[in-house]
This record gives C-alpha cells, structure tokens and sequence, in this order.
C-alpha cells in the first residue's frame, strides 16, 4: 500500500510525523509521495525524504495557486508576471540542485477555481494568473522530461466550466504525449474526461471523497477507471476519511497515509474485487508511474 499524494510538510502532519509513519508501516504501508506546493516548504520535503529514505519519496513543486499566494493576496499587484517567472526559475534552480533527491515533479497543475473566489479581483488580473499558471505547468513538464520523472497534476475547475481540464489536456499533449508519466490526483471533474486522461497514458488518483456519502461521481468515474491506471491517496492533511470525519472523539480531524487503508477498502468494494489484489495492482502502478526509470 502506498500514499501517492500527501503533505508531510503541513500541520498537523509535520509535528506528527514519527506516530504518523509509524502508523502507516504498521499497516503494511510502504511508499508514501509528499509533495511540495510552494518555495518555503521544498526544504521540509527534502528532510523527511532524507530521513525516511526507503518510505518517503520527494516531489518538488509549485502549486497552481501558489501564484495568486504570492502576489495578490500580498497585495503586490504590480509586476505579477516578473515576479512570478522569477519563482518559477528558483523553482527551476532548486530541483536541479537536489535532483538526485527528487522522485517526482508535483503538485501542478491548473487552477481556476481559486482564483475566481475573489469577485473583486479585476478580469485582466484573473488571466494573467492563469496564464502565469499555464507557463509554470509547461515549465514543471518539461523537468519531469528532462529528467524522466513522474509528475502529479492538479486540475480544479469553477463550478460547471470545464476550462480548466481542457487546458490542463491540451497541454500535457502538447508538452508531452507519450514522454511524460504520472497522475491526475484527486480527479473530480467531469467524467467525460477520463478517456482523455487514460489516452495520455495517465493514472488517476483516488482519495478519502470515494468514502463520503457525497462522493458518487468520483466512485463513479473510480468504476471507468481501468484497475491499472489506479493510484491511491489521502491529500492529506486535507480530506479525512469518513470513519475519521464521524468520529465525535477526535478533536483534530485530518488525513493520514494509514488512510490509504480505508480508501482501498471502499474501492475493493466499487470494483468489486478483492483487496489483497487491488493492493498488489496499485502498488505496481505507483512503481511503474514515479520509482522506475529514475536516473
Ligand atoms: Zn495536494
């Protein structure tokens, strides 16, 4: 069993880190994928990297929204695109400097939602993220190229738009069809997608959203999803899973890696097959997707 997309370097995951590691070896966890979302917290991933090197695996980052965080809401309106390239080259710097530490390119991806939260931000403003967005998606494509790594896409639309996944699509064909390998995480668009995400030889990932009562159109594209191209998550410390969201007990309610445990459950069930296999299938996809082919 692996987590193929979580936040060590978050609260409450980093001050817990021992219990948490320790809970998820002991059940029968293996691999655990953290990504990075911003230039503050590649360090954080690098340690726990460095200090459980054969169950933490590195990826380096810049979340789409990193680049409203940056500029807007610090209310630097001035200059939002030069100030933004010149995070990406950072970026850049800092995964060629730790490459040997790296396992995977993530979290990108496009963000659209976000952005459109703040009615007041100024339509000229909301295009310039997007297309600051769309440069750093390139960009963080092409390192997962150059250096033959698995890269892990975030894809948020607003609300019944589907610009946003239509974006992301054109671009990893664009960029790299057939060279680059990863994962849709927390896929919870339009169904209608699916082939075309399949067609580019991608994995989609699953998280604690298929244990929710909530959460039939992704068990739904969970049952379109063929059993090799799925990849289990928790996105943690976000989305816990739903005996932890009903547990009165529990004051700090967040997810971690051992939740992989109950997601897998849940999707034996909606695939109906039995758990010790879908464990051995989806612990091969995330081998083949971020650990083979490593330079
Ligand atoms: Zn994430």
């Amino acid at each position: 069993m692996h987590d193929s997309h979580i936040h060590l370097s978050m609260e409450p995951l980093k001050s817990n880190i021992e219990v948490i590691i320790d809970n998820f070896t002991s059940k029968g966890g293996k691999y655990i994928l953290t990504q990075s979302t911003d230039l503050y917290d590649f360090e954080e991933t690098l340690s726990m990297a460095k200090r459980y090197p054969t169950i933490v695996n590195a990826a380096l980052g810049l979340h789409p929204t990193f680049f409203e965080e940056s500029t807007v809401w610090k209310n630097i309106y001035k200059n939002i695109y030069d100030k933004s390239i010149q995070n990406i080259e950072k970026y850049i710097e800092i995964v060629e400097k730790n490459i040997k530490e790296v396992t995977a390119i993530g979290e990108t991806g496009l963000d659209y939602y976000q952005i459109n939260r703040d009615r007041q931000l100024d339509r000229e403003i909301i295009e310039e993220i997007q297309e600051i967005q769309r440069v750093s998606f390139k960009k963080h494509i092409s390192l997962a190229k150059k250096h033959n790594l698995g890269i892990s896409i975030h894809a948020r639309d607003v609300n019944e738009k589907q610009e946003c996944i239509k974006d992301v699509l054109e671009i990893v064909a664009q960029e790299g069809r057939g060279t680059v390998k990863g994962c849709f995480h927390s896929y919870t668009g339009d169904i209608s997608h699916i082939n075309d995400i399949l067609d580019l030889g991608f994995c989609v990932g699953f998280n604690a959203i298929i244990t929710y009562k909530s959460g039939e159109d992704v068990r739904q594209i969970l049952r379109k999803t063929p059993l090799d191209r799925i990849l289990f998550e928790t996105d943690g410390p976000f989305l816990p899973p739903q005996s932890v969201r009903k547990n009165k007990k529990m004051k700090e309610k967040y997810a971690q890696p051992m939740d992989v445990k109950e997601i897998m459950e849940v999707a034996a069930e909606v695939k109906n097959i039995d758990i010790k296999k879908l464990e051995e299938i989806t612990d091969e996809n995330y081998e083949r997707t971020f650990l083979e082919n490593l330079i």
